[in-house]
């Protein structure tokens, strides 16, 4: 389907308006061609009709609105998350401490026998 599309001298208030692609030539045209193709009236390129801008503030919303809810879902994880690592820091410490016990109590064990333990574990 093809429909003329008119200048923006006769522009009304609910047309969509728009560039043409090829001569930047501005194009206003009813809201009822929003996807279709147009011929442009100053150089004859076939032209795709964008989306109402009234359609585009709609979704804008909806975009907005969703993207909040990822947001505040991103801020919850994070909060999970710091919370976790905070847990395992202290369960590292805990193995750290067991480890740092375990290599004292063998170097007790090994020293008067004038065997070298091993050098310390690292947890990291
Ligand atoms: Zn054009």
């Amino acid at each position: 389907m093809s429909e003329k599309a008119m200048v923006s001298k006769d522009v009304r208030p609910d047309d969509i308006i728009f560039n043409c692609p090829q001569c930047t030539k501005s194009l206003a045209i009813d809201p009822r061609a929003a996807g279709f193709t147009v011929t442009c009236p100053d150089c004859g390129t076939e032209v795709h009709v964008p989306e109402s801008d009234f359609g585009l503030a709609e979704n804008l919303d909806e975009t907005v609105a969703a993207l909040r809810a990822r947001l505040a879902a991103f801020e919850n994880r994070y909060v999970l998350d710091r919370q976790n690592i905070e847990k395992i820091a202290q369960e590292m410490a805990l193995i750290q401490a067991s480890v740092d016990r375990t290599v004292a109590l063998l170097q007790d064990i090994l020293s008067p026998l004038q065997i070298e333990p091993p050098s310390k574990p690292f947890v990291q």
